[in-house]
């Protein structure tokens, strides 16, 4: 069934009211993989920013239905909470909280929600533990503060350490391949690709076709002018990536 549902999504810039998004359309069913492409400035990671409720944007027609719920007047807590994730570009430091402490009250947040009891700190180390097992961290990383001092790597790994353990019904992932080496991407990739089921989904941004190689898109679109413009299965990233946007036929 749909998960999400965006139609003619149109957002500007709060402060200025310079309008970013300019009717976007794009439906995501349960299970599948989407890439979004697109020059730079062509609103990706707006789009992301406006689905997740990021304060700096205000959305000025349109809609968004997440599960069949209106996400626009939506907390981005409670966008979270409902099951929509999102990584960024540029993750953000939290000073001063541990990354085992921020990744258990994001668990218990969500247990709560769901009337479960809270996780302790023992019970949840073997949750976790395993998880940065497989992502090929090192332990030391939960007792450092969030993304406090990391490399673009380390933060790339941490921000899909943290949708490992939270869970999400749809995932965002803008550019969780720039700074990557290949071994990196590939553990990244394989992550990702691990918390892949048939009710979950992915909307990834990317520039590169290396990624869509590790994480097989179902769909790919194109964006442009805040809008997307075309939208095709996985051959258009290949095309773009011998010819680049230019050999895109556009109709
Ligand atoms: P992309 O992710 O496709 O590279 P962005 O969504 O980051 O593009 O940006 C789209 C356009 O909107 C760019 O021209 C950018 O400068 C502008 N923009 C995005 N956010 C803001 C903001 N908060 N204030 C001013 N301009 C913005
Ligand atoms: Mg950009
Ligand atoms: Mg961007």
């Amino acid at each position: 069934s749909t998960l999400l549902e965006v139609r003619g999504l149109t957002a500007s810039v709060k402060e200025t009211g310079q309008q970013i998004l300019a009717g976007v359309d794009l439906t995501i069913r349960e299970g599948e993989i989407h890439a979004i492409m697109g020059k730079n400035g062509s609103g990706k990671s707006t789009l992301t920013k406006v689905l997740v409720g990021h304060p700096h944007y205000e959305v000025t027609g349109g809609t968004i239905l997440f599960k069949g719920e209106d996400l626009v007047d939506m907390e981005p807590e409670d966008r979270s909470l409902a099951g929509l994730f999102m990584s960024f570009q540029a993750p953000i430091e939290i000073p001063g909280v541990s990354n085992f402490d921020f990744l258990l009250m994001a668990v218990n947040a969500r247990r709560e929600r769901s009337g479960l009891p809270a996780l302790g700190p023992l019970e949840f180390y073997s949750v976790v533990s395993p998880k940065v097992d497989a992502l090929k961290m090192d332990p030391k990383f939960l007792d450092r503060n969030v993304n406090e001092g990391f490399s673009g790597g380390e933060r790339k790994r941490n921000e899909i350490l943290q949708l490992s353990v939270i869970g999400a019904d749809l995932a965002l992932l803008d550019e969780i391949d720039s700074g990557l080496d290949v071994d990196a991407l590939e553990d990244v990739a394989n992550a990702v690709n691990g918390l892949l089921t048939p009710q979950n989904s992915v909307l990834m941004i990317t520039h590169y076709q290396r990624l869509l190689d590790l994480i097989k898109p179902s769909y790919v679109h194109i964006m442009e002018n805040g809008k997307i413009i075309k939208t095709g299965d996985s051959s258009i990233a290949t095309q773009i990536n011998e010819g680049g946007f230019k050999s895109i036929a556009l109709v």
